[in-house]
């Protein structure tokens, strides 16, 4: 348990697995949250669906990441972008693609990947690991219930938040659980409710702060996330 991962500590890349053996789910319902003050910035997210394929899922995965972040106090507005859309200074942009390339076995059990370093401002979630998380057969979305497209959009959005975390807030090792672990089980994409914990959020919001604060002209002075605490990187 204490064995350190090897060469894969030097990488540059945050990925985000599933948690294996998956778990059974269950209930699927609406995820409702209260919103964040109206007066309050919003975080501005640009979801570029690259191939095409998750159009189906977008709403549900823009309201999903809107209430797991709006929970965290971080009030978020989504738009539809174009993989030659420029990133503005206060904006996240989300690629979704099929997956996570490298084409070995295990590349299936990658759901979405940011980079570290740097002030990145795009994360990567991957529609095709998502669906075979979920369980659900991998036709691009094609031939889905309504229900199920719908269950999709959800665990994009869960597998979405979790990456715009290490987006605002770099420095924050992954939980032990919930959505901030390394490895989410298909029990926690399905579930009906998922929140980020006291000290994700505060993380997170720190981090909006800084990118908020960084967009504007105002020299005002910005927090910085108190877990400066080396990453952890997932493992298999
Ligand atoms: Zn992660």
């Amino acid at each position: 348990m204490s064995r350190r991962p090897p060469a894969i500590d030097r990488t540059l890349l945050v990925a985000l697995a599933l948690l294996l053996p998956p778990l059974s789910w269950e209930a699927i319902g609406d995820a409702r949250h209260p919103d964040a003050p109206s007066s309050a910035p919003r975080l501005n997210l640009v979801w570029v669906d690259v191939l095409g394929t998750a159009s189906f899922a977008l709403p549900f995965a823009a309201s999903e990441a809107a209430a797991v972040l709006g929970q965290a106090g971080i009030a978020t507005a989504s738009a539809v972008g174009t993989p030659s859309t420029e990133v503005a200074a206060d904006e996240i942009r989300i690629v979704i693609l099929d997956e996570f390339p490298g084409g070995s076995p295990l590349s299936k059990r990658v759901m979405g990947c940011t980079r570290r370093g740097g002030h990145t401002r795009t994360t990567w979630v991957y529609l095709s690991s998502v669906l075979w998380a979920l369980g659900l057969p991998d036709r691009g979305g094609r031939g889905l219930l309504a229900r199920e497209r719908e269950e999709v959009g959800r665990a994009l959005g869960r597998v979405a938040a979790h990456e715009i975390v290490h987006v605002l807030a770099p420095d924050l090792p992954h939980g032990r659980d919930g959505l901030m672990a390394g490895r989410l089980s298909r029990a926690l994409l399905g579930c009906n409710r998922v929140t980020l914990g006291a000290r994700e959020a505060s993380a997170a919001r720190a981090g909006f702060a800084a990118l908020a604060a960084s967009a504007s002209s105002s020299p005002r002075a910005v927090e910085v996330a108190a877990e400066a605490v080396e990453p952890r990187h997932p493992r298999r």
